[in-house]
């Protein structure tokens, strides 16, 4: 009897249990709000150390959270760093490698674009009741198929290709008497704002209006009372460098110009953010709010940006060219003043937020990363004995880097491969290659086994990059993982 009774109560604990659990998420489910930067340098934020540039509002929330040291973008520039981040899978594996060049059409045959087959995380989000917004830069495919609002998000406010000019009053002019002289194909980035397919008649510095369209997602989210997901992809410092006078004036300790413009417009974008907290505090969503800050490749030397101590540019696959700053800040789950140094990637984010709003995948749906919010509050490391990687297509040849724990193979061109360790070396000057070879070709063949699943780029950049494609010359991977020849020898003490 009594046994009957203890498995009768077990049961009955279980179904209130799982009730509960059911409940309790549904009710936690946080509101997401991605913040990315274009071509925002690792030194050029406050809470990585920057000093000439401040930003004290990110700060704000750096500090009340967890700033990752260690987070890398899936790509060392834009387009595909966005195509990975929004699928949640390597570009190499989607077909999307290559920058789209030009929007020249508006026509679904005519323009290209991620393909439709690959779900977007907002789409997942959208079908878990979420309010899902995309504000800025899209850079994604400009045809109507590949529209944001087409891919997963109730709301657009922004432009659809790779850059922008950010003041309406001068570039609508240039606009406009381009299309009454006859221009055709006007460049993309003095096009009108849109918002969902209809023109914005903007006239804000565009970084202030992209704050401002934020706050009116989160107004119009609570209201609705649905939980939100924005992504708020600013499409600051990218150039052309342009920043309001107010603004400039406030570094003019800055001698070189560039810098001083470039300072300005993060500064822009700061503003943006504290504003967009004053809305978040407004609506009591701040505490059920997790706010992801990052960029989508690393600073551009040559356009004021800075990526010290990491070593390299934008475009490269040495640390500054996709190790990018980041911070996690959710008052309810994430802990205060954290650092997590353990590596993690911007693909991570898909399966991290899925998690968190409780939503289902597609079946079939094949991911990249992984979801890391555990390892993230228990401070272990999600990638452990798992690499990292980063592969741009040259012309003619592949630049490289990987990371697995402490250790980073770097190869750029027909330069010989490089072994770092980055606990030592966050620099990457000293290359320990000739020192450990087994372990760097042990890391050479996985990453090489890594693009076994790779398929053909769906668009190149250049005509000279479609005959390297065309004739066999490109991707030469055989080339790229060849070690033997390469590995210089031993370092004697
Ligand atoms: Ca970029």
């Amino acid at each position: 009897m009594s046994i009957h009774l203890n498995r009768f109560k077990l049961i009955l604990y279980s179904t209130v249990l799982s009730v509960t659990t059911f409940g309790l998420a549904q009710e936690t489910r946080p509101n997401i709000l991605v913040v990315l930067c274009d071509d925002l340098g690792y030194a050029d934020v406050g809470f990585n150390g920057a000093t000439d540039i401040v930003t004290p509002e990110m700060d704000k929330l750096a500090k009340n959270g967890t700033i990752f040291s260690s987070a890398y973008v899936a790509h060392p520039f834009c387009g595909p760093s966005r195509s990975a981040l929004l699928t949640g899978r390597y570009p190499h594996l989607t077909g999307t490698p290559y920058n789209l060049f030009h929007n020249s059409s508006d026509r679904d045959e005519d323009n290209l674009g991620v393909p439709v087959e690959e779900t977007y995380m907002s789409k997942v989000l959208q079908n878990a009741g979420y309010y899902t917004s995309a504000i800025g830069k899209w850079h994604l495919g400009s045809a109507p198929k590949f529209h944001p609002n087409k891919r997963g998000f109730d709301n657009f406010y922004g432009f659809l290709g790779g850059g922008h000019d950010y003041f309406p009053a001068k570039y609508n002019i240039t606009y406009k008497s381009q299309v009454k002289s006859g221009v055709e194909n006007i460049r993309d980035y003095l096009w009108p704002m849109e918002h969902n397919g209809k023109p914005a008649n903007e006239t804000e510095y565009i970084t202030d209006e992209f704050s401002r369209e934020a706050s009116n997602s989160i107004r119009l989210a609570t209201k609705k009372k649905q939980p939100f997901f924005i992504y708020l992809a600013y499409n600051a410092p990218h150039v052309p460098l342009q920043a309001k006078a107010e603004d400039i004036a406030k570094f003019s300790h800055i001698e070189d110009k560039d810098r001083r413009t470039y300072a300005a417009m993060v500064y822009a974008v700061d503003r943006g953010i504290g504003n967009i907290v004053k809305t978040l505090k407004e609506t009591g969503q701040l505490d059920n709010t997790l706010i992801v800050f990052l960029s989508d490749n690393g600073g551009n030397f040559d356009h004021g940006a800075n990526n010290y101590p990491l070593k390299g540019t934008k475009g490269d696959t040495y640390e500054g060219g996709y190790r990018v700053p980041m911070f996690f800040h959710w008052p309810k789950r994430i802990k205060k003043e954290q650092r997590f140094d353990f590596p993690v990637s911007a693909m991570d984010l898909y399966p991290t937020f899925v998690e968190l709003a409780n939503a289902k995948l597609p079946e079939g749906k094949e991911l990249s990363g992984k979801n890391i919010i555990e390892d993230v509050i228990q401070q272990t490391e999600p990638y452990k004995d798992e690499m990292i990687f980063s592969l741009r297509y040259r012309e003619g040849y592949n630049d490289v880097g990987a990371r697995l724990g402490d250790w980073k193979i770097t190869r750029m061109g027909n330069e010989p491969w490089r072994l770092h360790n980055l606990k030592e070396d966050i620099g990457e000057k000293k290359n320990l290659a000739g020192r450990h070879p087994e372990r760097l070709k042990e890391m050479v063949a996985r990453t090489q086994e890594w693009t076994n699943s790779f398929v053909a780029p769906l668009w190149v950049y250049s005509r000279k990059d479609q005959e390297l494609w065309n004739s066999g010359v490109m991707p030469n991977y055989e080339g790229t993982f060849e070690v033997d020849k390469l590995v210089e020898p031993p370092v004697h003490n």
